[in-house]
């Protein structure tokens, strides 16, 4: 997309990015971090290159203070990112030198503070029944506390855009006190309806008032929270704070790594420098592991279908001009482009995909590849949504074969325990090079448990197996075209911290579809780590005379 002509007369030439991740965003349901997650996503954000990190609330939970404390004590060295500790202002009718939340602040030990005050009359005399006179001074004494202790002040203006539809008045008096006591306004949608247009006309009033820096953070309700903070910044606001994907509590924060890349790429402006922006799907992924949620596929930059191009009518524009059909460079944010094949994909489409790969197809392989295609297609499999094994598929079609592991056979057992528990044991016999391999181990499952025997066996021989984790599974079943039943089709993603990738299986037996698409994405993890192949160390017969090595006796543990 072509460069804007005429830049907004307001927009600065740079950006604070602020993360709140690991206080805003980890009121997200299904989040639940230790404080050891919480240092290791820090150490993701500073990696990144956002200017600051809220950490938490200190003193509203023991979670909170263990990491700040650790932060500390040296446990999180961080490169550039300032951390930031989060809390209120001193209570109504109070004073801050006795206030306990004021303690907590000072104890967490960072510089940054952000605290959190009613910027909306409503809020000030309904929810905090207290005067809006009161309520200023909340702010001013809060500030100049924390400031008398050499801290640096951010004040989180909650429901500043309600309050400001409600009565302009009060939150302007608002923000001058906030400017006055030496502390940066950060404008908040807490209850996330804003719309575009709204955050537009107040944030162009806020900006009259202050003069200094000028902050926004908006919660993602009404959809538009990346797009508010985009206005909002062209209006002059120049501190953005949201998320990395998007997390937070109901419809989540701004999104970060869609805030980051359209300041600094389409409206160039500067936040956390270009050679960073490479650094964000690798890092939005990473910290999607860390907090265990998958990554969402359909994420704008980031998503593993971002710049994904359904073979077609586009493919060969794109075989021409390779930005024809993106807005952006997908390498700019780490991302990359892909051509999405599938039983209707042509030689074009194809030949395309094996050049994305690097592989050297010659004109028998490629007629073999279309064939195969449409073929599994056929059969229920669906390689537009399992790059992973799709990969694979091609690789074979050049003589290939993956010689990490052959499987000799596996076994898989569900017990039904008299307290209604269920424990599923998996025992697995493969080839490593010349050596002969049986395992056993436990899983919540039989994906789970073949999955721990499986790395039980290669474990030893791949150490590059302990970063490669699965992330999600699924299981359709599929009334089969061919009229012999229903047929299961599983998939499986996963991740070795960075990198996301799909691998699928096929079969009327759900154990033998999960086998396939767990083997595949396995070998294909191993592919890409780099890990040595055992070509040409032994033969199957050589090999099978072999003893066996193992216990076979190892559990990893119940109930897992
Ligand atoms: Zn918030």
């Amino acid at each position: 997309m072509p460069a804007e002509a005429v830049r907004p007369v307001n927009l600065p030439a740079r950006v604070e990015i602020f993360d709140t991740t690991l206080r805003d965003g980890s009121q997200a349901e299904g989040f639940s971090l230790t404080a050891r997650d919480k240092l290791r996503v820090a150490e993701q954000l500073d990696r990144l290159g956002v200017h600051y990190i809220e950490g938490g609330w200190p003193g509203a939970n023991p979670k909170d203070g263990e990491f700040f404390a650790r932060a500390s004590a040296g446990e999180l060295a961080l490169g550039t990112a300032k951390l930031v500790a989060f809390g209120s202002t001193r209570k109504a009718g109070g004073r801050a030198e006795t206030d306990p939340v004021m303690a907590d602040l000072l104890q967490a030990g960072t510089d940054f503070v952000c605290l959190v005050a009613k910027s909306a009359r409503w809020h000030v005399t309904e929810t905090l029944q207290t005067t809006t006179t009161e309520a200023l001074d909340m702010v001013a004494d809060s500030v100049a506390f924390l400031r008398s202790h050499g801290r640096v002040v951010f004040v989180d203006a909650e429901h500043f855009f309600d309050g400001y539809l409600e009565d302009p008045l009060f939150p302007r008096d608002f923000l001058r006190v906030v400017e006055q006591s030496g502390a940066t306004a950060v404008l908040c949608d807490t209850n996330g309806g804003a719309l575009p247009h709204q955050a537009q006309r107040a944030v162009g009033e806020a900006r009259k008032v202050v003069s200094g820096h000028l902050g926004v953070h908006f919660h993602n309700d009404s959809g538009c929270a990346v797009a508010n903070s985009l206005v909002a910044v062209c209006e002059g606001a120049d501190h953005v704070q949201g998320c990395v994907n998007g997390y937070g509590e109901r419809t989540g924060n701004a999104d970060l790594t869609a805030v980051i890349p359209d300041l600094s790429l389409k409206l160039g402006v500067e936040t956390i420098g270009r050679e960073n922006l490479a650094l964000l799907a690798p890092v939005a992924h990473h910290i999607a592991e860390i907090v265990n949620l998958a990554p969402n596929p359909h994420q704008p930059f980031v998503g593993a279908s971002a710049f994904a191009h359904k073979a077609g009518i586009h493919t060969s524009a794109i075989a021409r001009a390779p930005g024809a059909y993106s807005h952006v460079d997908p390498e700019a944010v780490g991302n990359s482009a892909r051509v999405v094949l599938s039983e209707m994909s042509g030689r074009s489409a194809v030949a395309l995909k094996a050049q994305e790969m690097g592989l050297r197809l010659s004109d028998g392989e490629m007629a073999d590849i279309v064939g195969r295609l449409k073929e599994l297609e056929n059969r229920g499999y669906h390689f537009e949504v399992a790059d992973g094994s799709l990969e694979l598929l091609m690789r074979k079609a050049t003589g290939w074969k993956q010689s990490f592991f052959h499987l000799e056979s596996h076994r898989v057992v569900t017990d039904l325990h008299r307290d209604g528990t269920f424990m599923t044991e998996a025992r697995i016999k493969v080839l490593v090079g010349d050596e002969r391999i049986l395992e056993v181990a436990e899983g919540n499952g039989p994906v789970h448990a073949l999955d721990a025997a499986l790395r039980k066996a290669l474990g030893p021989r791949h150490p590059e197996l302990s970063r490669i984790h699965l992330t999600d599974y699924k299981v359709r079943v599929l009334d089969s075209a061919l009229g012999t039943g229903a047929v299961t089709r599983v998939l499986i993603d996963s991740t070795d911290g960075e990198r996301t990738w799909t691998t699928i299986g096929v079969s009327e037996n759900i154990i033998e579809a999960s086998w396939e698409a767990l083997s595949d994405s396995i070998v294909f993890g191993l592919l890409h780590a780099g890990a040595t192949e055992h070509v040409g160390e032994a033969g199957v017969g050589a090999a099978a005379g072999g003893g066996v090595a193992g216990t076979g006796a190892g559990t990893s543990g119940a109930g897992v």
